[in-house]
């Protein structure tokens, strides 16, 4: 099978990932091998690139938001029959029985192992995965490469909002405006009828979408919004926003941070972080680590019931390194999907 590989960290700025024909994977007893049409290009592909997140599988194809349709089953498989859609998130496998698994919290399970990190992901014609986590396509939902970006950017998204705990009517401020950004405006928008949403991001392109796409308004990180913050979301790579966020939070407000790892190229920022006016007045602060299929189900589900879009860009597989040097040049329009056509 056709497949785009990650053969070493850090990888060659301007090719990062070789084309190789690979064998086609056969599935264990509980797992699905799926025809990948569509796959989402996701941030983290450029943490693994630099080496900031060095996965344990090298060689490894990339890809954490693969859907398509199950070709293949194990005999053991009961949720899916071939011809099925399905999609694969970034959660792989966890043990299925420690403290954090028992609670439903498999994204913290110290066992946890991801797609396209420790096992190869959507980046090619196939890829097998454990039914246990792999992911029903409700039927009121078409198109895979729309659906693609839903398995990282919505899922995650998801659960930064849900960690959130934004109730309707509330200021909702999001720092920088890529693939999670553009499809939590639409979530706060579909759940919160009363809120507002501030979108905080250099990019003048990435302001205008947000206003297209119903911010309530849009400016630098630096800019003043409207009214103080009582929800913010980071999904930069940098720490400035972290800071321009905690210093825009209203008293008890919380900043969620949805992001694998940080950049160090800023982070001697951190150093001005002052205590009365970043954190004191009992502002809190959080992270955001991986996904459940809970959360992918149920952004799915909203994503049918409020008729979620996403704002695609496709790129057939082959210039997966097209994609994601956009993606590093911040030129980001909503999200990029890498297509096969063959399997569409
Ligand atoms: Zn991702
Ligand atoms: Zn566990």
């Amino acid at each position: 099978m056709r497949a785009l590989v990650l053969e070493k960290v850090p990888a060659p700025a301007a090719q990062p990932l070789a084309p190789r024909d690979m064998q086609r994977p056969r599935p264990g007893p509980d797992e699905l091998l799926i025809a990948v049409a569509a796959c989402g290009v996701c941030r983290t592909e450029l943490d693994q690139i630099d080496g900031r997140i060095a996965p344990p599988l090298l060689p490894v194809v990339p890809g954490h938001q693969a859907v398509g349709t199950v070709v293949e089953t194990g005999a053991a498989v009961t949720r899916f029959r071939p011809g099925d859609r399905a999609g694969a998130t970034w959660l792989f496998s966890s043990c299925g029985a420690c403290h954090h698994c028992r609670r439903g919290d498999e994204n913290l399970c110290p066992e946890f192992r991801a797609t396209d990190c420790h096992t190869h992901g959507g980046y090619a014609e196939y890829l097998v995965m454990p039914e246990r986590n792999a992911v029903q396509i409700p039927d009121e939902l078409s198109g895979f490469s729309r659906i693609a970006p839903f398995m990282c950017a919505g899922a995650v998204g998801y659960r930064s909002l849900r960690l959130s705990d934004t109730e309707d009517g509330m200021t909702l401020g999001l720092f920088g405006f890529g693939s999670a950004h553009h499809l939590v405006l639409a979530m706060a928008r579909a759940k919160y009828p009363a809120r507002k949403v501030f979108v905080f991001t250099r990019n003048p392109d990435e302001q205008a979408l947000a206003l297209e796409l119903g911010a309530d308004w849009a400016g630098g990180i630096h800019d003043e919004p409207p009214s103080p913050l009582d929800r913010a979301i980071d999904t930069t790579p940098a720490w400035r926003p972290v800071l321009a966020a905690l210093e825009r939070l209203r008293p008890g407000g919380m900043l969620t941070v949805n992001a694998i790892r940080k950049a160090e190229a800023d982070k001697n920022q951190l150093l001005s972080l002052d205590y009365a006016r970043h954190l004191w007045m009992e502002k809190r602060l959080r992270t955001v680590a991986n996904v459940t299929r809970r959360d992918a189900e149920e952004f799915l589900a909203l994503a049918a019931s409020a008729r979620i879009e996403p704002v695609v860009q496709t790129y057939p597989l082959e210039q997966a390194n097209d994609a994601l040097a956009v993606l590093r040049a911040g030129r980001i329009r909503g999200s990029k999907v890498l297509t096969i056509a063959s399997h569409a």
